[in-house]
């Protein structure tokens, strides 16, 4: 095997896989290296929607004193560990410039795009390539409990539709028509049409193959340790299977990449955001669509025969540990929203770090410091959605194109001190 290729992607999960493929696409020569298996990062077990009308990023108006009213709660949707760690703080202040409707407004359009484009993608890729994925374009519904989250959710949808994002007001009776699942105390909900989802994981390894099978090179188990740089470029990329000599670098590590940028010099602001999913297999009742639970925020995702509850944002750095009390609480919101959803079979439970900056924008772009090094993380929330187009940005950049959609704002160096 030669070390010298064209392009080395870090990172296997959608971001890297989807860069992989539209670079060989194209005909460059492309190796993929990841640390675990393909799709063993926060790629796997998401909720997989693939939602256009959630296009609202993490930090808006009074999300911060929201998130540490709910940090009193141990079974809440939020949590901070306390801790004096001056990335972390520097990253809240931030958030908190940041959570406002004029920053709002700016990244609904911004995040739309980015998914619109991908939506158009998945459908692209799944019927060309042939992926059995579970995906469906059916809808989501989110629910609410009490009256006053559903004027809340009124209130959004008046500001969703001005950004052309097309979302419907319904009573609890037309919830049921459309879920017949959801519990009688539901008061209403809001029908996204346009709301897509699918098997994240499947979609990855699918498209992974297909890349292979297109000439990508994908080495599984083999971390990146380092680099070598002359001047602003990097010339040698050291893993724990060789050292690799590419023209050019994607750095696709998800919450992994703050660390892995710094030893070249890049800083951004990122945090793992850490959350849960227990999939679930042949419940006695299955919904049509994915339901998002309007209070809690958990997602419940129909995936082929299983049903998938997704949910938790806990900032606790790069941690995996399960916390068994927040599962209970997703379980138990699951059974508080629907009726029949429990299963008899062995729940799998699993956690994720979304790769969360500060604006909830993500980083797409060449940096200041390295010329040939392009950063492609930072899709927080929505890292599968965005997934497919953040790979043909990245193919685009690579090739030196004017990439479809203006990424000015998506900047590696926004944060840079
Ligand atoms: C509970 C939960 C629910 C979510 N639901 C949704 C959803 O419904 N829709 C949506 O769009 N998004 C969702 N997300 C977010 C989404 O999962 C992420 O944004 C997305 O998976 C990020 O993809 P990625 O490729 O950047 O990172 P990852 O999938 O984490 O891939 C990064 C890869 O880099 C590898 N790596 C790290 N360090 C190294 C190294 N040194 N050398 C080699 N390899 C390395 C890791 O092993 C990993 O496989 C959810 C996340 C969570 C946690």
């Amino acid at each position: 095997m030669s070390n010298d290729n064209d392009v080395l992607i870090i990172g296997g999960g959608i971001i890297g896989v989807s860069a992989a493929y539209f670079l060989t696409q194209q005909g460059i020569e492309v190796t993929l290296i990841e640390k675990g298996d393909i799709c063993s990062g926060s790629s796997y077990g998401n909720a997989g929607l693939i939602p256009p009308t959630h296009s609202s990023p993490l930090p808006g108006p009074g999300m911060l004193t929201q998130g540490f009213k709910w940090m009193l709660n141990p079974e809440s949707p939020f949590y901070i560990k306390p801790r004096l760690d001056p990335d972390l703080i520097r990253w809240l202040w931030h958030f908190q410039m940041h959570s406002n409707r004029k920053d709002l407004h700016r990244a609904i359009p911004l995040l739309r795009d980015m998914q619109r484009a991908s939506l158009h993608l998945f459908r692209d890729l799944i019927e060309l390539e042939e992926l059995d994925c579970h995906f469906e374009q059916v809808g989501g519904l989110t629910l609410f409990k009490t009256e006053r989250s559903f004027a809340q959710g009124r209130d959004k949808v008046e500001e969703m539709q001005v950004f052309g994002l097309d979302m419907e007001l319904l009573d609890g009776d037309a919830v049921r028509e459309l879920e017949p699942i959801v519990r009688p105390d539901i008061v209403g909900g809001i029908y996204s049409q346009e709301d897509a989802h699918l098997d994240p994981a499947l979609f990855v390894k699918g498209l992974a193959e297909a890349a292979k099978v297109n000439g990508a090179t994908l080495l599984t188990n083999t971390e990146v340790l380092g680099f070598e740089t002359v001047g602003a470029r990097v010339k040698t990329v050291d893993t724990t299977q060789g050292t690799f000599h590419p023209k050019d670098v994607v750095l696709a590590t998800g919450a992994w990449s703050t660390s892995i940028a710094q030893q070249l010099g890049i800083k951004f602001l990122m945090q793992p955001a850490k959350g849960y999913s227990i999939t679930m297999e042949e419940p006695a009742k299955m919904p049509k669509r994915y339901l998002f639970l309007g209070e809690t925020k958990v997602a419940v995702t129909p995936i082929g025969s299983e049903l998938r509850f997704a949910g938790t944002l806990e900032l606790t750095g790069l941690d995996l540990s399960i916390n068994q009390r927040r599962i209970n609480a997703i379980l138990q919101a699951g059974e508080r929203y629907l009726s029949g959803v429990a299963s008899s079979n062995t729940p799998e439970i699993w956690s994720g770090l979304r790769p969360c900056p500060p604006d909830g924008l993500p980083y797409i772009g060449r940096s200041r410091v390295i010329n040939n090094l392009i950063v492609a993380t930072g899709h927080a929330m929505l890292g599968i959605s965005m997934g497919p187009v953040t790979g043909k940005l990245v193919a685009q950049l690579i090739q030196e194109e004017e990439p479809e959609l203006d990424l000015s704002a998506f900047a590696v160096d926004r944060f840079a001190r």
